[in-house]
């Protein structure tokens, strides 16, 4: 779900359409030096083709193991707005009074900051107890994303992290952003991919989340298409933050095939907060997109972010997903927890990142899913995702 650094190289260019402000619409991302500073090294595309980028390196995807596909290790979910104003000495969350803090009743900022390696570490170090052996880091421009705590996080825990880049939703983005054109963030996306991010020489393995909301912005539509861009560019998976309304995902998806993109390729998140009938989410899985469940561990009915609908619980996510898999749809449903809170992590007495692998996956065997629907769902999907083509 769910705000950042300013990019270190955006050039300031006029207002643009999301299709591009040029003339004729062509793009030049193919510069091999432009933008790279000293001791950067920009890899080819020829040396992604085939395997999967982590926060330490280029791997075999068959190594990723047990994979899950939206999670936020460092973040910073207070909306700009509230982070000036709030209290900066608020004190730690009390678990006790977690289900309150859960439920939306009571605002903490300090539950929308994950900013702690040691912490993460912990919870990273649970997840693998439990089988885990890769997370993707979905925290871009706007949720402040730090690639060298990950790198941290990641050596310590054992657990390989596949970082993702772009831009969240219009509100955290940075304001110069309204100036830029599609293909200027998808140079930046280019860069982030095959140079590194976010002023550092690590690279991102995956483009996304990308923040949409509904309506759609303008400038967010520009992100979009610049995403789109980047992701023909560099072959890499793309996910998507879809607006919190019920035909925005089929929306996106229909900007998607008309950008040509692949679109076994374009993963839809939050489904669980935004469809809530058969019909849509068929059609949704009929444009071939990849359909992804990932607020698994939400239990309680309501949705702060959006109070007009009812979060299903984990039992009623496994059933959408098997009415997914009868109409034919198994190598196209992505399961995670979409940690971005404090009160979810194991410490405050929250399900952790472990809870798909720990708690989901046993169910999902009494609840008569097979051991290969598992493990296609958990991991030969993500593994074909994360592999760059
Ligand atoms: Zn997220």
């Amino acid at each position: 779900m769910l705000p950042w650094h300013p990019s270190p190289n955006p050039s300031r260019k006029g207002r643009g359409d999301e299709f591009g402000a040029g003339s004729d619409g062509a793009t030049d991302l193919h510069d091999p030096n432009e933008g790279v500073s000293n001791g950067m090294t920009r890899i080819s595309r020829e040396a992604l083709r085939g395997k999967a980028q982590t926060v330490t390196g280029l791997v075999d995807p068959a190594t990723l193991g047990p994979t899950l596909m939206h999670e936020h290790l460092q973040i910073d979910l207070n909306p700009p707005r509230l982070r000036a104003t709030a209290v900066s000495d608020e004190p730690d969350l009390d678990p006790c009074a977690c289900f309150q803090i859960r439920w939306g009743g009571t605002y903490s900022r300090r539950n929308f900051e994950l900013d702690e390696v040691r912490l993460a570490t912990e919870e990273m170090a649970r997840l693998r107890e439990a089988g885990g052996r890769t997370l993707v880091e979905l925290t871009v421009g706007g949720l402040k994303p730090k690639p060298a705590a990950l790198v941290e996080i990641s050596k310590a825990s054992g657990v390989a992290v596949v970082m993702g880049c772009g831009h969240y939703v219009e509100e955290y983005q940075d304001p110069d952003n309204a100036f830029r054109d599609a293909e200027d963030f998808a140079r930046e996306i280019v860069d982030q991919v095959r140079v590194g991010a976010w002023g550092t020489d690590i690279r991102a393995g995956i483009i996304g989340e990308i923040g949409c909301q509904a309506p759609w912005t303008r400038q967010e539509r520009n992100v979009m298409r610049g995403a789109l861009l980047a992701q023909a560019e560099t072959g890499a998976a793309l996910n998507v933050h879809p607006g919190r309304d019920a035909d925005q995902p089929q929306e996106v998806a229909a900007f998607a095939r008309a950008a040509g993109a692949p679109m076994d390729r374009v993963i839809i998140s939050h489904i669980d907060r935004t469809i809530f009938d058969a019909d849509r989410l068929l059609r949704l899985a009929d444009t071939g997109v990849v359909v992804e469940f990932d607020l698994f561990g939400w239990e309680q009915t309501n949705y702060f972010p959006n109070p007009d609908i009812d979060m299903p619980n984990d039992g009623v996510r496994l059933r959408w997903l098997r009415l997914l898999i009868e109409h034919g749809h198994l190598d196209r449903v992505l399961m995670s927890s979409d940690i971005c809170e404090r009160s979810r992590l194991c410490r405050y007495g929250g399900h952790g990142y472990r809870h798909i692998l720990g708690n989901v996956a046993p169910l999902m065997l009494r609840r008569r899913f097979s051991q290969d629907e598992i493990d296609t769902i958990l991991v030969r999907n993500p593994a074909r995702l994360l592999t760059f083509v």
